[in-house]
């Protein structure tokens, strides 16, 4: 199928998408990758009379290291996060989420900023940003990511905000990460998915974040399982209390028990990874 007509925007500067977007209301969407969006204007799924397009917006795209953090600008193309050295170094758990998101292709396209803001539960940036506590700049606003995801593909966004950056913090000293994930097919978004980051000193683990994706309606960030693990417990068990209060529904892809299940796995093949063990 194609789109419902659309009358298309190509702003240059942040201050005239938004302009386009406060003038056009909820008749208006920002497009960014359209790895997303375009699909569902295909289906048909919605429909908006205008597309203001982001990719024109210099200002928006490009990944600069600042003193212990790493900005992100909105439409950065996740591709970017797999081959940037300064992204690896810096915030490996970026990194290692890349690869699994979609297919190269996806990834040549996507952008950073788009998949937060679309907010897909099953998505692994938006656990990225959740385990790390990044924060995610919205204008004038600052929104720590705990805050900004408040359901299925729902975030705190207004119809005439931008995400315009995200912000992580730059771990110090021996830090390892690791995402696991599993998915009906190669490419496919997944059932259930682990994204952890560790910093080991003398052999333990120092400090720990630990988010998991596809579980319930938002990237689920398992705090008491961070301390477990700090605690010295055993994978197992961190991996037990990581799942503990999730609630996956049921649908055509998996029962809840059955993603709780995959859920506990990869939390445990991730922390061995991390961990050495
Ligand atoms: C076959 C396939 C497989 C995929 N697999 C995965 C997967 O495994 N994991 C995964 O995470 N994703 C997956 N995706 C989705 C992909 O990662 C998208 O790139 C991402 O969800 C949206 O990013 P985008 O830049 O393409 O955004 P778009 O599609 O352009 O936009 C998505 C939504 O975000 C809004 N938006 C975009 N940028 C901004 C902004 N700066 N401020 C405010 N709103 C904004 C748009 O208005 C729209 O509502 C898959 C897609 C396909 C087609």
């Amino acid at each position: 199928m194609k789109p419902a007509p659309f009358e298309y925007h190509s702003p240059a500067t942040v201050a005239e998408a938004l302009a386009l977007l406060r003038e056009h209301g909820d008749d208006a969407k920002p497009l960014a990758g359209g790895q997303s969006l375009v699909p569902m204007l295909a289906l048909r799924l919605t429909r908006f009379a205008h597309l203001v397009d982001l990719n024109g917006v210099g200002a928006l795209a490009g990944v600069e290291l600042q003193p212990e953090r790493l900005h992100i600008g909105s439409t950065t193309r996740q591709r970017v996060l797999e081959r940037d050295a300064t992204v690896a170094a810096a915030v490996p758990l970026l990194a290692r989420a890349a690869p699994h998101i979609g297919h190269f292709q996806i990834r040549n396209r996507g952008t950073v900023g788009g998949s937060l803001a679309h907010a897909d539960p099953a998505s692994e940036l938006p656990a990225v940003a959740v385990a790390l506590d990044a924060e995610l700049v919205v204008g004038e606003r600052t929104v720590a990511a705990r805050d900004f995801f408040t359901g299925t593909w729902t975030t705190t966004l207004a119809d005439d905000e931008l995400l315009t950056a995200a912000v992580f913090p730059v771990w110090s000293g021996d830090v390892r990460a690791a995402v696991h994930e599993v998915a009906r097919r190669n490419g496919d978004f997944a059932l259930a998915g682990a994204a952890i980051q560790v910093s080991v000193d003398d052999g333990r683990v120092a400090r720990a974040a630990i988010a998991l994706f596809g579980l319930d309606s938002t990237p689920v960030r398992a705090l008491d399982a961070e301390a477990a693990l700090v605690a010295g417990e055993s994978l197992a068990a961190v991996a037990a209390l990581a799942v503990r209060d999730v609630e996956p529904n049921d649908d055509i892809h998996a029962t809840g028990a059955q993603r709780r299940r995959i859920g506990a796995a990869v939390v445990e093949r991730a922390l061995q990874e991390v961990c050495g063990g």
